[in-house]
């Protein structure tokens, strides 16, 4: 080979080894629900793999169903009086839980474990329980009972009811998502879209030539949740998150039982909604808005309470009546 030759060979072996292969969007099951990734041309599979990593680290940290996750050995340590050390990041979303549980009315509760053991919807245990064992339960879902504490820079949390119990089902993909977008800002990504078990964030310019395109995310009919979206919304970025009363559910003499609970009531919610979708930017909000909103129904008074972020909110009722507000 001449020195030409070798030239041209060397240029060209590098041009292919520095072009990385742009991967097909990836789905993996995380979150105890389908996770689908989509970054387009920044679809490397070292990237891809970053991103599903966290959402396994996250899973690893707060899963209730996972023995040896930070949740589950806090719910294990209940009433015990010992108070569990955990990471500063299950701290502060603990800690962030019980201030929204506050301005929610508690229609968003992360300490409504009893209830949703009591019921097992989704799980081979599930069923309509006992009068006397719903009342029980609701005794023991009170927020006040999460105590946080700090102490030479470690984090403690301690549930002083030992019958109650954890359950961030409600906002932990909503933190996921907020946490992945943080990942994407950092490694500088054009565009992506997450979906994270229908907790949808559409992350930077939908089209490189048109700044202005926005991207269009279609509401599921709550109905007829295989029909055409019951709406579909256009947002330049953001987070669009729906709780529904369609997916996870069983029925028993006619009646369908759901998973949204009414701490009131220990019962599935029944304000009258079918599904409740949240718009923002911050997805952790949208989560804990969506639940509590599908709890509280269209006539509640606290979402007055987060005023300093656009939201835009998309409630269904159970006869598919759309009703949009903006905030
Ligand atoms: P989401 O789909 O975000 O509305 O969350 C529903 C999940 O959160 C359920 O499967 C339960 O694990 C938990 N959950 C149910 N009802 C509530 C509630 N009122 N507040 C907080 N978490 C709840
Ligand atoms: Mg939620």
């Amino acid at each position: 080979m001449n020195l030409r030759n070798i030239l041209i060979f060397a240029i060209c072996f590098l041009t292919f080894s520095c072009k990385k292969t742009v991967l097909k969007p990836q789905t993996q099951y995380v979150l105890g629900t389908i996770c689908n990734i989509n970054l387009f041309e920044s679809g490397t599979s070292d990237l891809y793999q970053e991103l599903f990593s966290e959402l396994n680290a996250i899973d690893d940290k707060f899963n209730v169903n996972k023995e040896y996750s930070e949740i589950s050995v806090v719910n294990q340590n209940a009433g015990s009086g010992i108070a569990t050390n955990v990471s500063q990041e299950v701290y502060e979303l603990v800690r962030r839980s019980k201030e929204y549980a506050m301005l929610t009315e508690n229609s968003f509760n992360p300490l409504l474990g009893a209830i949703i053991k009591l019921w097992g919807i989704g799980s081979d245990f599930q069923k309509v329980p006992e009068e006397k064992e719903i009342q029980e339960a609701i005794k023991h879902c009170d927020p006040n009972s999460i105590v946080l504490s700090q102490t030479d820079g470690m984090y403690f949390i301690e549930i002083t009811d030992k019958n109650a119990s954890l359950d961030l089902g409600a906002i932990v993909k909503g933190f996921a998502a907020d946490k992945l977008v943080k990942l994407l800002k950092e490694k500088k990504v054009s565009r992506a879209i997450l979906d994270l078990g229908g907790n949808i964030y559409v992350f930077g310019d939908k089209s490189k030539s048109d700044q202005n395109s926005l991207w269009q995310v279609g509401i599921k009919n709550p109905i007829m949740p295989q029909a055409n979206p019951i709406e579909i919304v256009s947002l330049k970025a953001g987070s669009v998150v729906t709780s529904g009363n369609y997916e996870r559910f069983f029925i028993q003499d006619g009646i369908v039982y759901h998973h949204i609970f009414d701490g009131k009531t220990g019962r599935p919610a029944q304000s009258g909604l079918a599904s409740v979708t949240v718009i923002s930017e911050n997805s952790e909000l949208c989560d804990v808005l969506a639940t509590a909103l599908f709890v509280a129904g269209t006539t509640e008074n606290f979402i007055k309470r987060f005023d300093e972020q656009t939201i835009k909110i998309v409630f269904v009722d159970l006869d598919g009546t759309v009703q949009i507000l903006s905030i």
